[in-house]
């Protein structure tokens, strides 16, 4: 069982090819694939290709999550409401493709970007939502753990998922004393040659918070540097993670299987 717990083929970039992509992601055997909402846009996409997949491609799980990516909230906090409603409608009209609210959490990398206050309040009002629809929260946070941290700490009843984590071992250990169900998901950047403080506090968790992800069209394999990820490519995750922990494919194939389904409820 092969899973990307974290994909978006409904970007621009993939999505005009995403029955591509979801073929060749059908050619690895049993597999589970989770597209991320991150703006109004991939909204309708999603929905498009979830109900297609039934259709087109039975032998694959194809659920998604929905929510806003931090750089693509309101900047204006008054917006967030109509659009929560909007959101808790969409799920009750569409609960069998909804496994998770996110993408969703802190970046304070661009400085466009809202402000970490109207941001915080915007996770602190997904992460209400994810409690009341009792889905797991699939958090983005980049350079801001800390002020992520400061809203996720009212909410350690939940399931958290820190997608596409980047961050080292002092701050996952922080993570892993808070959150009961936390998941912690891997990508290709675990090849890169720059990650080894990465590596280093995958090592150093237990195997029971790890998650496989592409998080493509973005973080290609570490040979196809510069070119377009592919849920296909989560197999170089696998053959990575086997090296870092030290452990069997098959082995490793049942942990992660454990993991996602736990998480998703699937
Ligand atoms: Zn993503």
């Amino acid at each position: 069982m092969i899973i990307d717990a974290h994909t978006h083929l409904n970007t621009n970039q993939i999505f005009w090819n995403y029955k591509k992509y979801l073929e060749n992601f059908g050619k690895i055997w049993w597999k589970i694939l989770v597209n991320a909402w991150a703006n109004n846009e991939y909204n309708e996409k999603w929905i498009q290709i979830a109900k297609e997949f039934i259709k087109d491609f039975p032998w694959l799980t194809v659920k998604t999550a929905i929510w806003r990516h931090p750089c693509d909230i309101p900047h204006n906090e008054s917006d967030f409401l109509p659009l929560l409603d909007k959101l808790e409608k969409l799920y009750e009209e569409n609960k069998e493709h909804i496994v998770a609210i996110g993408e969703c959490g802190i970046d304070l990398h661009f400085p466009e970007n809202p402000t970490v206050e109207v941001q915080q309040t915007a996770l602190k009002l997904q992460a209400e939502l994810a409690r009341k629809l009792s889905l797991p929260l699939m958090i983005h946070s980049r350079d801001g753990f800390r002020e992520t941290m400061e809203v996720l700490k009212d909410f350690s009843d939940l399931k958290i998922y820190f997608h596409a984590r980047g961050y080292w071992k002092k701050e996952l250990e922080e993570c892993e004393k808070n959150f009961p169900n936390l998941r912690v998901g891997c990508t290709n950047v675990i090849e890169y040659p720059s990650a080894e403080k990465i590596r280093e506090a995958i090592r150093n968790i237990r195997t029971a918070k790890i998650l496989t992800e592409t998080d493509a069209p973005f973080l290609p394999p570490q040979t196809m540097r510069g070119q377009q990820n592919e849920p296909a490519y989560v197999t170089y995750v696998y053959e990575k993670l086997c090296e870092i922990l030290n452990i069997q494919q098959n082995e490793l194939e049942k942990i992660i299987e454990w993991n996602t389904k736990t998480l998703y409820n699937i």
